[in-house]
């Protein structure tokens, strides 16, 4: 391709909404096949509201939600705005948090002082409580199963060595997704769903945006997503991967084409060779398409 000519792609984008890393990007959206797509923040709109409070027998409702709450607000994760923000409106003011720690992929710890000592506080992943040794009796389990089974995204809150209860946080398909998967297949691209959440969940959003299940890849620990996309390319595929989050950014860079939603974090967008700017995946289909008619006309 003549550099006049990817300058004016380059351009053509920007007006789009479709920010370019450099004029030599459009060569590899243009041979793309493969589109593996982030889906909380990509194909979900990411602003999760708290849908449900489930204590454990004994415990509190609202102690669990503040407690939630508290140690959420140290948290940027989708999940966790939607959990200080319900705490908050539920039950006013949330407690101190020390020794914050994010475990990425998986939730949450910290510690409550009280009184003189101080709690160690875990929300996230029943596997991450079970490494506190704080496993889910059968009560919430089954409350966990219920709310994903609705569509809901659930996550375990701990403390002092016990599972205390869950929180069920619940977020929408972006309404443009479908419409956009759909563009993507008629492009010849094969969609494809990748999460760190689990597999009902991811399965459910699947089928709202027209995704098979065997095209979902959930249950996906962050480092793991960077092996979803080598193991598609060393199938000879030639992979666009699409994300929002910290945990994408890795993926993203390995993909052949990285492209980033703009309302997502600056960790994603550094990592990605296009930002589309309003996070809107249609955005991604105009970026195919420009690319492909930017250089098809000119080979
Ligand atoms: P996605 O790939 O869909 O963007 P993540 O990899 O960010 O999801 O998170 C995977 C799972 O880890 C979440 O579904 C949740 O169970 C747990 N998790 C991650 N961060 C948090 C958090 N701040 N609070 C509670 N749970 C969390
Ligand atoms: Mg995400």
């Amino acid at each position: 391709a003549t550099p006049t000519a990817l300058m004016v792609g380059t351009g053509r984008g920007a007006q789009l909404g479709i920010l370019i890393k450099g004029p030599e990007v459009l060569e590899s959206t243009r041979t793309v096949d493969t589109i593996v797509l982030d889906k909380t923040g990509t194909v979900t709109t990411g602003r999760m509201t708290l849908r449900e409070v489930v204590a454990a027998e004994g415990e509190d409702e609202a102690e669990v939600l503040r407690r939630a709450g508290a140690l959420e607000a140290a948290s940027e994760h989708p999940i966790a705005r939607a959990i200080v923000t319900g705490a908050r409106a539920r039950v006013g003011d949330l407690p101190q948090v020390d020794g914050f720690a994010n475990v990425e992929g998986l939730g949450v710890q910290g510690l409550i002082p009280e009184g003189g000592a101080s709690t160690t506080m875990v929300v996230g992943r029943p596997s991450l409580l079970a490494d506190w040794s704080m496993p889910l009796d059968a009560h919430l389990q089954e409350a966990m199963v219920r709310a994903q089974q609705d569509g809901g995204t659930a996550v375990a809150v701990g403390w002092d060595g016990q599972a205390r209860g869950i929180v069920v946080v619940a977020d929408a398909i972006k309404e443009t997704s479908p419409q956009a998967i759909s563009e993507l297949r008629g492009l010849g691209l094969r969609p494809i769903l990748l999460t760190g959440d689990n597999e009902v969940v991811a399965r459910a959003v699947a089928a709202e945006v027209g995704i098979a299940a065997e095209e979902v890849f959930a249950d996906v620990m962050p480092a793991d997503k960077v092996a979803v996309v080598e193991r598609l390319q060393s199938q000879g595929k030639v992979v666009a991967m699409v994300g929002d989050g910290v945990n994408d950014a890795a993926a993203l860079a390995t993909a052949d084409l990285g492209l980033a939603m703009g309302t997502g974090t600056d960790v994603a967008i550094e990592a990605s060779d296009l930002t589309l700017v309003r996070g809107d995946l249609r955005v991604a289909v105009d970026a195919i398409r420009l690319a492909r008619r930017t250089l098809g006309t000119i080979k």
